[in-house]
């Protein structure tokens, strides 16, 4: 069923005050129709989300996209804690060899044009394995930026995807206090200073209170990598990465 307005104002309106918990299990629950899927970086803080999702259906599946460019600490902290949370359907979403070859074939594209880049290597691989999904899961949050301020749990996503926000209000701080509470495994990296975890050539360590994301693209005119879309457009320069 095609999220338009009415419906995703009723879900906003039914679901208002609800746990994070019942949203995620309501969705891959099959509730609200269709496949369902939950996009997921394995970055500083995706284990609070991957967590619940292992709580309501460890065999949903789960979209991981690896640039090729991801640290290797990354790509490690994602087999562990696919295997500590017991997740069935870990799917590793990576651009095709033939497009790396003709599009950046030096790896440097990031160099000069990283939003072609994040094209080549996230945007395009996760709108090709997303087009199997009606549904899709993501870790959003509302500060996280000035545009997400006012963000919904229930979104529009390329336009007849419905896109579900369970973590929209959830802080620093809270998602900390939810790793500690449940033992999780922390990103090897975060007690590196690394704050939000993108790839290795486009991200750095952040001080103290500096923001999260500060890191990402440092002293570049981007903010975000343009996983997430909007009304069949992907939302750029206007939002940071989650
Ligand atoms: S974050 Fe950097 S290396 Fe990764 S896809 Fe984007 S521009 Fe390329």
């Amino acid at each position: 069923m095609r999220p338009d307005p009415k419906r995703l104002a009723a879900l906003n309106a039914f679901y208002a005050g609800r746990q994070a918990p019942d949203i995620m299990r309501d969705a891959v629950s099959g509730l609200f129709g269709g496949r369902v899927a939950l996009v997921s970086s394995f970055g500083a803080e995706s284990v609070v989300l991957l967590h619940m999702l292992s709580q309501a259906d460890a065999a949903t599946p789960v979209l991981f996209a690896d640039t090729q460019m991801l640290f290797a600490q990354t790509l490690k902290y994602q087999q562990e804690v696919a295997e500590r949370l017991g997740l069935l359907d870990v799917r590793r979403i990576a651009p095709a060899g033939r497009d790396l070859l003709k599009a950046d074939p030096e790896r440097k594209l990031h160099e000069t044009d990283p939003d072609a880049c994040c094209d080549l290597r996230k945007v395009r691989p996760l709108e090709t394995a997303l087009e199997d999904f009606d549904v899709v899961i993501t870790g959003r949050k509302r500060h996280q930026t000035a545009e997400r301020s006012t963000m919904e749990v229930f979104e529009q996503d390329k336009g007849w995807r419905l896109r579900v926000n369970p973590l929209v209000d959830w802080s620093h701080i809270e998602q900390g206090e939810y790793i500690d509470a449940h033992g999780l495994p922390r990103h090897p990296l975060v007690a590196k200073g690394f704050a939000s975890l993108g790839c290795e050539p486009c991200t750095t360590p952040v001080a103290a209170g500096e923001d999260p994301r500060a890191g990402r693209w440092r002293g570049r005119d981007k903010e975000e990598c343009g996983i997430h879309i909007v009304d069949g457009r992907v939302e750029r320069k206007t939002e940071k990465v989650a």
